[in-house]
């Protein structure tokens, strides 16, 4: 066959409400140019994030009917238990309500002033999480993650010389290693099973506990199948499993490659570490056998897991992005290359060099896309990371528009939407004005601040 089509056919469906220009010009106004304040129905097609956003399959909705919502001992937490056990061999599988409660236990255990906690880069809430306990998180990332433009296939790896130097400086102020696959923060870049074999040895040596973000172990695997050395006979559960293998626990949100709207899970083999994440668990989620959830979200991520794994699935997924990040390439729309596991990145500093930093050109680019197609991206730059503890403001290394794609959800016509408008856009980018923030809170302002165009 030589197109990928979507691997499934569409059995409900929800209406996409059509708008003009025109209203779209004022619900961006009325929103104060900042898109968390659009209402969804006002989005043709929304690429805000690829998290609890995925379309559930029959056989998952069926699982919902099958939930049982005894409140110990459900035997929907044995199918969730066994399907997490199945790809990931830990001893104990701590169900939350979603990933960031997985880190909040977890670096509450293990974190504290003056520690340090290493990572290829952290997602925001686990480094969240791991300052709130007064730990710094460090991103190791190797030089070439940080080159929009490198091709290295692997450019979400950790930096193993920097781990071992920091391992060997500060060996007492380190209480784990973890690695995030993808690599999330810098784009969806995979990490490659000889890197997580390196960190793990590494952790191992210096007698540090290794954990693994694992939110997108399948398209990880995925990459490590199609990419690395020796790895394409192998089925994607071989590497999955391998890869856990590697591990002493791992965080997990399963609105990403759990297929599900909502779940997470902690899981561990220490029993200490175990038996003290449960008596956190009971504090601040809920008995052990549900966590944050209800029976009928156990049973969805238990069948949800069996599909995520599914090569036609994958080869779609990951394939999807390629497609559009290869016609914005060829029309000479800048964009992180290679194209990531879950998004595409629209490199708004190379498209609009004529707005500084501080006047968010990645904002600019994502209302731009918004009023020219419907388009809701969501901006990765100065908006996001240059609002300093002290309130002053810096500008990001880079301002990214990302597009993440919800799984399952769109079709090749809607990816093509979304190439038309964003070559629209480049098409008129001398154009395009930047943007002043006019009302902000004092944290997390992207979520809530006003925007004004310049
Ligand atoms: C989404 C995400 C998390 C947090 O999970 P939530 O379910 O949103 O709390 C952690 N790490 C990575 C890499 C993520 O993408």
């Amino acid at each position: 066959m030589k197109t990928i089509i979507e691997p499934f056919r569409i059995k409900s469906v929800e209406p996409i409400r059509m708008t003009t220009r025109d209203e779209r010009q004022a619900i961006l106004a009325k929103a104060h140019y900042n898109l968390f304040s659009i209402p969804s129905r006002d989005v043709l097609i929304d690429l805000l994030t690829d998290s609890g956003t995925a379309a559930m399959s029959a056989e998952q909705w069926g699982a919902l009917m099958r939930g049982d919502e005894s409140y110990a001992g459900s035997p929907s937490f044995e199918r969730f238990e066994s399907a997490v056990r199945n790809l990931m061999p830990f001893r104990h599988i701590i169900p939350t309500h979603q990933g960031r409660a997985a880190e909040a236990i977890l670096f509450n255990l293990l974190g504290g002033p003056g520690l340090i906690i290493p990572s290829n880069t952290h997602f925001d809430t686990t480094r969240g999480n791991i300052e709130a306990t007064g730990a710094e998180a460090r991103d190791l990332l190797i030089a070439e993650g940080h080159d929009p433009q490198s091709l290295h296939p692997f450019k979400g790896n950790m930096d193993i010389a920097r781990l071992e130097a920091l391992l060997a400086k500060e060996q007492a102020s380190v209480p784990c290693v973890m690695l995030t696959i993808t690599n999330n923060a810098s784009g969806g870049q995979p990490v490659s099973l000889d890197n997580i074999k390196a960190t793990a040895a590494l952790a191992r040596r210096f007698g540090k506990p290794f954990f693994i973000d694992g939110c997108r172990f399948a398209e990880n695997a995925w990459f490590i199948k199609t990419r690395e050395a020796g790895q394409d006979q192998r089925s994607i559960v071989e590497i999955v499993r391998e890869v856990f293998a590697h591990a002493d626990g791992m965080t997990m949100s399963a609105k990403k490659d759990g297929f599900a709207n909502i779940g997470g899970w902690l899981a561990l083999n220490d029993e200490t570490l175990a038996s003290e994440a449960r008596s956190r668990l009971i504090l601040t989620e809920g008995f052990p056998t549900y966590g944050g959830l209800a029976g009928r979200d156990l049973d969805a991520i238990a069948q949800g897991l069996s599909e995520i794994v599914d090569e036609d699935y994958l080869r779609y997924r990951v394939r999807v992005n390629e497609y559009i990040v290869e016609r914005l390439v060829d029309a000479g729309v800048p964009v992180m290359r290679p194209a990531g596991g879950h998004a595409v990145f629209l490199d708004a500093k190379a498209m609009l060099p004529h707005i500084p930093s501080l006047e968010y050109p990645g904002q600019a680019l994502a209302c731009a896309l918004y009023e020219e197609g419907g388009i809701r991206g969501c901006e990765i730059g100065s908006v996001m990371f240059g609002l300093q503890p002290d309130g002053s403001e810096k500008a990001a290394d880079m301002e990214y528009v990302r597009l993440a794609m919800p799984r399952r959800v769109y079709t090749q016509s809607h990816a093509d939407h979304v190439i038309e408008t964003t070559l629209a856009v480049h098409e008129r980018r001398a154009g395009l004005r930047g943007m002043r923030v006019s009302k902000a809170p004092i944290r997390l302002r992207h979520f809530t601040c006003q925007f004004e165009p310049v």
